[in-house]
């Protein structure tokens, strides 16, 4: 990446225009050695270039706006390598990665299985039927997708909706860990027994449904993934609005 001629032409532009920002930023791409791993290693230099920007905002006037939160570049950037990722076969078929949506500094964070059709098109998570009852069901709560982040086990639509393979689980496991560590939410909701086996490690859905587990100051909350729900409307509608009521107990409690 040294001496890349392109993002030193990039530079002398950005200079001539005194983006300085941005030219800090370029300056640490510059910076990343051959052979690192090309986004951990910016994802590092930024966190540490906006930790230092919010440092020299506290002390005066002379510094700019900060506008680079860590938060939201790590997070915007974590999104950008799942939009490109090729990790597993889900790649293969995709039209679009779905990395997640919502608000960055959520308090609840919501986690399904993966991405169907109307999801793949838009390249957004829940957006299809199951996604509808999912909108609905937090409304009744009082909350609304935009306070929360809503992603997925996989980040790439399956074939034919199926379920996601223990592989493909795999490959794609630490994107979700990054996720999590960066939004750090109180709460996550764990829709369906994907979620629910590939985040904690449990099998059994009924088993645990509406039950507060803790893990590390966080409190996971299984339930139903909507989409069972509309397969026995009148088994399982009762039950995940029982688990909701409890979700907006814990919701609650936070404030
Ligand atoms: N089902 C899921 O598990 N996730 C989505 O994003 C949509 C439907
Ligand atoms: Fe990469 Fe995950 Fe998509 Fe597989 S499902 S290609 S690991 S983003």
């Amino acid at each position: 990446m040294g001496n890349s001629l392109e993002l030193g032409i990039l530079r002398i532009i950005v200079n001539s225009y005194m983006y300085d920002k941005i030219d800090r930023i370029i300056n640490e791409i510059l910076l990343i050695q051959k052979g690192e791993p090309f986004f951990s290693a910016l994802e590092k230099r930024i966190s540490k270039l906006a930790g230092v920007e919010g440092e020299r905002k506290e002390k005066g006037p002379k510094v700019e706006k900060v506008e680079i939160s860590s938060k939201e570049s790590l997070m915007r950037m974590l999104e950008s390598e799942i939009l490109e990722c090729k990790k597993c076969p889900l790649h293969l078929r995709r039209t679009n990665a779905v990395p997640g949506t919502g608000n960055y500094n959520a308090k609840l964070m919501i986690i399904g299985e993966g991405p169907g059709r109307d999801e793949d098109i838009q390249g957004k998570p829940f957006v299809g039927k199951a996604g509808k009852l999912l909108t609905q069901l937090l409304s009744e709560i009082g909350i609304s997708r935009e306070e929360v982040y809503i992603t997925n086990v996989v980040k790439c639509r399956p074939p034919d909706n199926r379920v996601p393979e223990e592989s493909e689980i795999e490959a794609c496991r630490d994107y979700l860990r990054r996720q999590i560590e960066i939004i750090n939410p109180k709460i996550i909701l764990l829709l369906g027994s994907t979620a629910l086996k590939a985040v904690i490690g449990e099998k059994s859905i009924t088993k645990v449904r509406g039950e507060e587990i803790e893990i590390d100051g966080i409190i996971y909350l299984p339930t139903f993934h909507p989409a069972a729900v509309l397969r026995d409307e009148s088994n399982k509608l009762p039950q995940i609005r029982e688990d909701f009521r409890k979700l907006k107990e814990l919701y609650e409690k936070l404030a």
